[in-house]
């Protein structure tokens, strides 16, 4: 039996940038809240990433809430690409400004989420043997939360220290006078082989696949840089919104095979200045046409070979099996330059793989190498993960699981046929990780809880996808992926780095201002695709 019952409107799972928002729309609209973090505090990303050199791909002024012009008004970003430490003290900041915390048990996780037809409730059991009731509940729980530590034979062996970027200690890790491994070369390992390499004494970094990263061209902002930005903020975000990818910029007006060499190399230029992720929308059919694509590729090889002076070693570090930006462009720190470096040794994997990890550090096929720490930086079960480990159950018993064996199946991203009164914030099927995310979970959750009023409002107790509104998304999806270059590449949004996970593009790849469109008229048709029943249990 229930040892305790709290019977709430709405429970949200994550006290990330989507679970802080979420509760407080909730509350300013009135309903009643009951949040669960498995962290002991707030900050999602931001807590548990905390590995050097862990910071923000897309510039700080945009990656902040633009619910309140007053906070973005007073908070006062140091750079550019702010770092981790800065980050988690603005979540904070916004948990204490709006009180948020009073809403969350931490150190809670949830384990099973079970809807009860009976009730039209969810009945939320989390680890410490409680049960929580809503009317509705709310998966806040992270696209990029479920940390994937790849099964290499003998891991458990290795008598140094390992760790894992994406669950990283509280407490400085001490890396002076140590041999240190680092697995992977996504952006987590990106970002904190630089900083590593200029602490250890010797780095080996394990390449499985090599990747394109560009330097962020970070920089500290003065205080007249702030004022300006401060005073065109409203400006900002009406760009944003009106963007693509959630952030105040738009490709070049022309394709790149349209404009002239030198056109193009100016162009080129302009974004690799502007730095970073952003670099894949210089122009519009980068990732739509290969030949265009391949203008992106050569125009960054040819600076990569610039930056490492070992032309063999240079080569190794260039990917050959992906178009550029097919999966996220690294926003860098100095990445390529650290492999000019006496101290760092890259161990292509491609060529020489790991056999095993054994007490004393990392076999490959090519020999031992003897360490002390080892970071996977190996990155997570993307945008599934999170909810898979939670035993979620919907009308009829059925398991969320079950229902997704063949790949997620959502509509919008937000709801799922079978699961009434169950949201999902940056889920599968939403364009969130392919955007701002911290816009994204506004515009998810700005958009459920109207939802949530309409539902009310008309005196319906449940509110839940049609299988053929989530059959036509999927098919969406899937249409609109196959326009691009996207499926070509073995990414995480393919679910490609998780062996045994179906191959399927995840995320709406249509942009964030097309999807706020597209939730506009859903929301306009009195949720088109969603189906209300009354409190008899028949359909209103
Ligand atoms: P999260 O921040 O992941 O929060 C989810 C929370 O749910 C976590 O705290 C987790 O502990 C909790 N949780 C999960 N399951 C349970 C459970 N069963 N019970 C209780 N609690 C649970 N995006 C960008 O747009 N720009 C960036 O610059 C950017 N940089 C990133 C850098 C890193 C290192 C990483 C890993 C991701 C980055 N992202 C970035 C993506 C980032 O995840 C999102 O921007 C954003 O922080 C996600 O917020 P969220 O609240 O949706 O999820
Ligand atoms: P990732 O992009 O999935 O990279 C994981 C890396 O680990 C890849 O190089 C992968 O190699 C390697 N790997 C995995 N299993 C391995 C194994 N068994 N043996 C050897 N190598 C293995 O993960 P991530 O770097 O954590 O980034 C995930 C996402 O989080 C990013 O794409 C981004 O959206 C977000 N992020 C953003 C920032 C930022 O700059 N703000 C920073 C960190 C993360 P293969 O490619 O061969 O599989």
């Amino acid at each position: 039996m229930n040892r305790n019952s709290t019977a709430v409107d709405v429970v949200v799972v994550g006290a990330g940038v989507a679970g802080l928002y979420a509760a407080h729309t909730l509350c300013r609209h009135g309903l009643t809240v009951q949040g669960f973090e498995s962290a002991g505090g707030v900050g999602g990303t931001w807590y548990h990433n905390r590995y050097p050199g862990a910071r923000c791909d897309v510039e700080s002024v945009d990656y902040s809430f633009s619910f309140d012009d007053d906070l973005q008004q007073e908070w006062t970003w140091s750079e550019r690409f702010a770092t981790q430490p800065e980050i988690l003290a603005y979540l904070e900041h916004v948990a204490d400004r709006f009180d948020l915390r009073r809403h969350f048990r931490f150190s809670t996780r949830v384990v099973s989420a079970e809807f009860d037809e009976a009730d039209s409730v969810w009945r939320i059991r989390t680890d410490d043997g409680e049960v929580t009731t809503g009317r509705y509940c709310i998966f806040a729980t992270g696209c990029l939360s479920a940390t994937n530590l790849p099964d290499i034979p003998g891991r458990d062996d290795f008598r140094g220290a390992a760790y894992h970027t994406g669950s990283w200690p509280h407490d400085a890790v001490e890396f002076t006078g140590k041999r240190v491994g680092v697995i992977g070369t996504g952006s987590s390992g990106m970002q904190s082989i630089p900083l590593i390499a200029e602490e250890a004494d010797h780095l080996y970094v394990f390449q499985r696949t090599a990747n394109y990263s560009i330097p962020a061209g970070n920089r500290p902002f003065d205080a007249e840089a702030m004022r300006e930005i401060k005073a065109t903020y409203a400006e900002r975000r009406r760009l944003s919104r009106l963007s693509g990818g959630g952030s105040p910029f738009t490709p070049y007006p022309h394709g790149a095979l349209e404009v002239t060499d030198e056109e193009r190399t100016r162009v080129y230029d302009e974004w690799w200045n502007r730095g970073g992720v952003l670099f894949s929308k210089a122009f519009p059919d980068q990732l739509t046409d290969l030949d265009a694509n391949n203008t992106a590729r050569v125009y960054w090889e040819n600076k990569i070979r610039q930056i490492v002076t070992d032309p063999e070693l240079a080569e190794t570090l260039i990917p050959d099996d992906h178009p550029i930006g097919t999966k996220r462009i690294v926003t860098d720190s100095g990445y390529f330059a650290t492999f000019n470096r006496d101290n760092v040794t890259l161990v292509d994997l491609r060529r020489t793989p790991i056999d095993r990890i054994n007490e004393s550090g990392i076999a490959t096929t090519a020999g031992q190498y003897d360490l002390d720490i080892i970071v996977y930086a190996t990155g997570f079960d993307a945008m599934t993960g999170a909810l898979s480990r939670i035993d979620i159950r919907g009308r009829g018993d059925r398991r969320l699981v079950d229902e997704w064996a063949a790949g997620p199946r959502t509509y919008l991203g937000l709801g799922v046929s079978g699961f009434p009164n169950m949201f999902l914030v940056n889920g599968p099927g939403s364009p969130g990780p392919l955007a701002n995310m911290v816009l994204t979970s506004e515009q998810h959750l700005d958009w459920i809880v109207d939802c949530i009023e309409y539902v009310d409002e008309r005196g319906a107790v449940t509110v839940e996808a049609d299988p053929d509104a989530v059959d036509a998304w999927v098919a969406e999806l899937n249409e609109r992926a196959s326009t691009t270059l996207f499926p070509s590449a073995n990414s995480w949004y393919l679910g490609a780095n998780i062996p045994g996970k179906p191959r399927v593009f995840m995320p709406f790849i249509g942009g964030f201002a097309a999807y706020g469109q597209i939730l506009d008229e859903v929301a306009g048709a009195g949720y088109k695709g969603f189906a209300l029943g009354g409190p008899d249990r028949k359909a209103l």
